[in-house]
């Protein structure tokens, strides 16, 4: 029996099937041997459930997408400070191969377009076959598992590659590129030319939404903060210059590539993986675009439509005596703890109140703003001279800063 959800998308896939505008990529000649027709689609849950349609198994090659992840493993070696001496932040708002450094640094602007992500490539530590082997070793922590080089089109590339190796000769001369030119095109060609699926897209971009965490194998990828930077960067410079219609229209951070893929992402929910092979003239699937603005729309996925349902942190409040029971649940965000920083401010300035029990059991994560203003309402309550007493099951006041995450849940 198919699942409600595998089933949607099936059915987003029959709607855009028939869309026929587009040219499979032929400027790598291997590349011009895909089947236009192909089109596949699969969602990853940050739990770890996988939602296929159409051709979600099909392999292909990684091309773009792969330049998020290996800047994810750029930043986890080295850092932001040493890799944003290399490569910066800024959408270009230019074409992916276009020439283009800023003028004052001599980096590329951002690690998304060719000449960022091949300086990228060239700050992983090893020569050319070890660095190639951490980023397919990378790579495949993403995918949940072991990624496989297309050794025809590598070849393809690698042949055909002049203007790629132009742009590593340039940020060589700026001195921005950490290896030999040759050495880092070598990498860079080999990085694009592994093969991944639909679904491997959708639990790479999965990882990304469980901030760093890959949620089928359970093994922690990258740190927050680089899932965090990299979320970042691909919502402002993901579809080159369609960036910004991309973020108006469909409103995911994504990274599409001239394979035909494209990983979108809703943090803290889902990746989605999509594949096409016909790309417009930005080089982006045009198939895979109609799909996630569809999805997005019927869905409601922008990033910056949040639900605006009433919704509330504070399950129960009751008085006993001069005891005030709260009973919290849910993530405590800003909003969650300025509701409870709010009641408990209103029932002390209307009850004799000497005590307040809160009981933190059933809430499931606590952000530090929310730590901060119900550590602060406790200080202004002691000097009421009023007790708080916390049911804290978890530590979650405890232990501050970051997003304070309970233990990954089996469902
Ligand atoms: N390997 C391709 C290139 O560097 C990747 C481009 C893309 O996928 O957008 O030209």
């Amino acid at each position: 029996m198919t699942d409600p959800l595998s089933a949607a998308l099936s059915a987003l896939l029959s709607r855009h099937h028939a869309l026929s505008d587009g040219q499979v990529a032929d400027y790598i000649p291997e590349l011009a041997g895909a089947d236009p027709s192909d089109f596949g689609i699969s969602m990853v849950s940050v739990h770890g459930r996988i939602y296929n349609a159409g051709d979600a198994e099909k392999p292909f090659t990684i091309q773009s997408v792969s330049k998020p992840f290996v800047y994810a493993l750029a930043l986890s070696e080295l850092g932001l400070a040493r890799v944003a001496r290399h490569v910066g932040f800024e959408p270009s708002g230019e074409p992916f191969n276009a020439v283009s450094l800023e003028p004052e640094t001599g980096r590329p602007a951002n690690p998304l377009i060719n000449a960022g992500a091949i300086v990228t490539t060239s700050l992983i530590a090893g020569d050319a076959d070890a660095g190639f082997t951490r980023i397919r070793e990378a790579l495949s922590a993403f995918a949940g598992r072991a990624l496989s080089l297309d050794e025809d089109v590598y070849r393809s590339e690698a042949s055909t590659g002049d203007r790629n190796r132009a742009l590593a000769y340039l940020t060589s001369s700026q001195g921005v590129l950490a290896r030999p030119a040759n050495e880092a095109t070598d990498i860079y060609f080999r990085q694009c030319a592994l093969e991944v699926t639909a679904t491997d897209l959708a639990v790479m971009g999965a990882t990304l939404a469980n901030a760093g965490i890959n949620p089928v194998t359970k093994r922690r990828v990258i740190g927050e903060d680089v899932a965090r930077i990299v979320l970042s960067v691909m919502s402002t410079c993901g579809m080159y210059d369609h960036s910004g219609e991309w973020m108006v229209r469909v409103g995911l951070p994504a990274k599409s590539g001239v394979g035909g893929g494209i990983t979108a992402v809703l943090p803290g929910e889902f990746g989605i993986g999509v594949y096409s092979p016909p790309l417009d003239l930005q080089g982006n699937s045009v198939r895979g675009m109609a799909a996630l603005q569809d999805t997005s729309t019927r869905l409601g996925l922008h990033v910056f439509a949040p639900a605006t349902e009433a919704r509330t942190a504070i399950a129960a409040s009751t008085m006993a005596g001069n005891t005030l029971s709260l009973w919290l649940r849910g993530e405590l965000d800003f909003i969650a703890a300025e509701q409870i920083a709010r009641h408990i401010h209103d029932q002390v300035a209307a009850f004799p109140i000497g005590l307040i029990a809160l009981d933190l059991t059933n809430v499931t994560a606590v952000r530090p703003i929310a730590a901060e203003l119900l550590a602060a309402t406790g200080t202004d309550m002691t000097s009421r001279g009023v007790r708080i007493e916390p049911t804290d099951p978890s530590g979650f006041l405890g232990t501050r800063p970051g997003v304070v995450r309970p233990p990954p849940s089996a469902g």
